[in-house]
């Protein structure tokens, strides 16, 4: 009998395989590895799962359905409070969410329930199951700014609330992050996003793709000249940082976002398209986050040594554990308390390599983790022809600054309710990293959520 401490294991592609393609990564569980998983489950009358989820999904009364064998009962338990479930069963940070307060993991594995997640979503989208239908429309509009996460949580809740709803996006392609950021062998775009982003379509919800808001239109002329009684900002935080040191303008040193970017939307990976990109072959990424590890691998399947360079030690990475785990399974080299000073460059103005220094924690900073110190006279240098910078980004200030009456922090990010997503002007809500700054799609997604429910209050009084 399988021991009830651990999670039934999940089967995922070889590592060596793996690192030279862009296939997914992990498979998931099939029918029985789900249902053997889902019997660990204590069904806890008070579940602080539910609690340590941001959309509060019903996560006992999903899996007990799981345990059942009633698929489409499970999947419409999640729909309830998800229209991402695929993407979320994926990439959450499941370890310090659902699962870091599952009660099975005092003693032992805690459930599987981000895997459980993405069976359910993945079998519903197998069989052809959609979300229920929404209400009759009650003739309000609604325009969204963003098709990420964020846009299309509170897109599809105010559907499904009877409003008629545009979402505008920049890009050509709708999904935010999840088309243009995360990679395919980890979130794969046609097979999970694109049918997922259908589903929020498939409520009525419109998507006008390449209108820039504050360029094609502005966000008052929306509300002024467009016949819509309210905006929702879920924009994101597209603006890459940079260090500010020495050489960095040098050719070969980009930001993870444009070289994400160029592989996933522009599908620099594959040999039919004729998108530009580095392919350095020996690569340095500058970072600790989900954003460093992806960049990382992706530089690692376009075929160059690929070494992370992180100032904090392993413990404070802050990347999803399990991204960490497969980022050394397929051979990245972590290079930890070390921080870069200067960048080199050859005669050509090429990258030739970077200087950096060995760093020591000290005592912690506002954020709770400690602080790192340089370790003086530890420079040390390492050749490199690319060096990718995944040092977090913050809002494209593009909005805040051609809409009146719009206030923002000195972090460039929207003021907001985190209870409605009510901002400083009337009639506009925002959030997701547009508010929050760089964070995770689950908290994009409740802050969607949010702001769909300080909508419709805002609107049913009007
Ligand atoms: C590489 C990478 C990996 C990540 N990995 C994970 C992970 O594993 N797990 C996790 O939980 N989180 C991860 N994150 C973070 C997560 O993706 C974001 O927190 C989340 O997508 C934020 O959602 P959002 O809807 O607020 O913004 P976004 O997803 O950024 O979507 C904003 C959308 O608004 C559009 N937009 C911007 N300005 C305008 C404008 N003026 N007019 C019209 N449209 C506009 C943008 O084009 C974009 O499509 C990752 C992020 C990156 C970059």
């Amino acid at each position: 009998m399988a021991d009830v401490l651990k999670k039934v294991p999940v089967r995922e592609q070889d590592p060596k395989v793996r690192a030279t393609n862009f296939e997914e990564v992990c498979y998931g569980y099939n029918r029985e590895e789900a249902v053997e998983e889902s019997q660990r489950c204590l069904g806890c009358k008070k579940p602080k799962c539910v609690e340590g989820c941001p959309v509060s999904i019903n996560i006992p009364a999903f899996i007990e359905a799981v345990k059942e064998e009633k698929f489409e009962e499970a999947f419409k338990v999640i729909s309830e409070s998800s229209s991402l479930p695929a993407v979320c069963g994926r990439v959450c940070p499941q370890e310090s969410q659902c699962e870091g307060k599952c009660i099975r993991g005092i003693k032992g594995d805690p459930v599987s329930i981000g895997k459980l997640e993405r069976f359910v979503a993945d079998w519903a989208r197998e069989n052809g199951i959609k979300p229920e239908a929404p209400a009759e429309k009650n003739g309000k509009k609604v325009a969204v700014i963003g098709s990420g996460p964020a846009g299309l949580t509170c897109a599809g809740d105010l559907a499904k609330l009877g409003y008629d709803v545009t979402i505008f996006e920049a890009l050509h392609k709708a999904g935010g992050v999840l088309v243009y950021g995360i990679p395919e062998f980890r979130l794969p775009k046609d097979r999970v996003v694109g049918p997922e982003v259908e589903n929020v379509k498939s409520l009525g919800v419109k998507i006008e793709t390449d209108v820039i808001i504050g360029k094609t239109v502005k966000l008052d002329e929306l509300l002024e000249d467009e016949g819509f009684d309210a905006v929702f900002i879920g924009s994101g935080a597209g603006l890459p940082k940079f260090m500010g040191i020495p050489g960095e303008q040098a050719n070969g040193v980009c930001s993870a976002n444009e070289f994400l970017t160029r592989n996933n939307l522009m599908k620099a990976f594959d040999e039919n398209y004729d998108t530009p990109i580095v392919r350095g072959k020996k690569v340095v990424v500058v970072g600790g986050g989900n954003v460093a590890m992806d960049a990382a691998r992706t530089a690692l399947r376009l075929g160059a040594e690929t070494h992370i360079v992180y100032r904090r030690s392993e413990e404070e990475l802050p990347a999803r554990v399990e991204e960490v785990h497969h980022a050394k399974e397929e051979g990245i080299i972590f290079n930890l308390l070390t921080n870069p000073v200067e960048i080199h460059e050859d005669e050509n103005g090429w990258v030739s390599g970077i200087t950096c220094i060995r760093m020591e924690l000290g005592e912690p900073d506002a954020s709770g983790r400690r602080r790192p110190v340089e370790i003086p006279g530890s420079e040390f240098r390492i050749d490199c022809d690319t060096v990718i910078m995944a040092l977090g980004t913050s809002p494209n200030p593009l909005i805040s600054s051609t809409t009146k009456g719009l206030e923002i922090n000195r972090r460039k990010c929207i003021v907001a309710s985190e209870d409605t997503g009510a901002t400083s002007k009337e009639g506009v809500y925002a959030g997701g990293d547009a508010v929050t700054g760089a964070a995770t799609v689950i908290l994009a997604m409740g802050a969607g959520k949010a702001a769909a429910k300080g909508i419709h209050e805002y609107l049913s009084q009007k």
